[in-house]
């Protein structure tokens, strides 16, 4: 069932969405070659509780940590660890989210570590950019293949793969709720979205084939080529206008410019 929140339940929302931003942005500046994924974790987990909100990732299913943190061919899930020392030309998204107030908010970024490839440097940009050409679809009347098509076009016009087992999704008072949104489809396919729905978007894109596979720890999803992939995730409302991104404050689509041959 989706549920529809109301101008209140938004801005509540955007008070969460706020709040995990200053997160990231922190995690962001924290990274470095050298530090275990662990210690990045032990930070996030400070930053939350610090703002008197909850880390929503932490025991989630039995989860154990705050973030998620995953290098090169982990695709996301990955568990942080004391024994996982951040490399000089890997590439880590994190993944975190915390509750505050009851609300829900959901982001994550990917980072090289150092100096990094201009390859893996294309693959980071292009994934960012699949997320904003997703999310400019998610407007009131528009359907969630129109967010997927955009995202899976750009990504693969750039030869990478969209990731398809796994996806963004509807979040509210619970992190995960419906729709579900998949980083693939079809314009004018899927669930209408409606002012008011608030919504995941969270390519995840791989430099070679979209296949994955869970690792024994029974979270960490790698790809099954071994090829290295990005994550950008954030959580918007859809409006009555362009999408408000409650996870990026500052942001204005009058100064986004859009991927060239991205839409029609
Ligand atoms: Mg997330
Ligand atoms: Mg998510």
């Amino acid at each position: 069932m989706i549920t529809l929140k109301n101008f209140k339940q938004v801005e509540k929302m955007r008070e969460a969405g706020h709040l995990l931003y200053d997160v990231m942005q922190k995690l962001r500046g924290a990274v470095k070659p050298g530090m275990t994924t662990a210690a990045l974790d032990a930070y996030a987990e400070e930053l939350i509780r610090r703002n008197h909100a909850e880390p929503s990732f932490l025991n989630y299913h039995g989860f154990p940590k705050s973030i998620c943190a995953s290098v090169d061919d982990k695709v996301v899930h990955g568990i942080p660890s004391d024994d996982e020392i951040l490399q000089e030309g890997s590439i880590l998204s994190v993944d975190c989210g915390l509750v505050l107030d009851g609300w829900q908010a959901d982001s994550a970024f990917t980072v090289g570590i150092g100096d990094i490839s201009p390859e893996k440097q294309k693959l980071i940009e292009v994934t960012q950019k699949c997320f904003f050409e997703g999310a400019r679809q998610a407007v009131d009347g528009a359907r969630v293949g129109d967010v997927g098509a955009a995202v899976q076009e750009l990504a693969e016009k750039n030869g990478y793969g969209v990731i398809r087992s796994l996806t963004g999704h509807g979040i509210g008072r619970s992190m995960h709720e419906d729709p579900s949104v998949p980083n693939y489809g079809e314009k004018g396919r899927g669930v209408r979205l409606r002012s008011g729905m608030t919504m995941a978007i969270e390519p995840m894109i791989a430099m070679g084939d979209y296949n994955v596979v869970q690792l024994s720890d029974g979270w960490t999803v790698v790809t099954r080529d071994g090829s290295v992939c990005a994550h950008y995730e954030h959580t918007i409302a859809v409006t009555d206008g362009l999408p408000e991104i409650l996870t990026l404050p500052d942001f204005d689509w009058a100064s986004y410019v859009p991927a060239s041959g991205g839409d029609d």
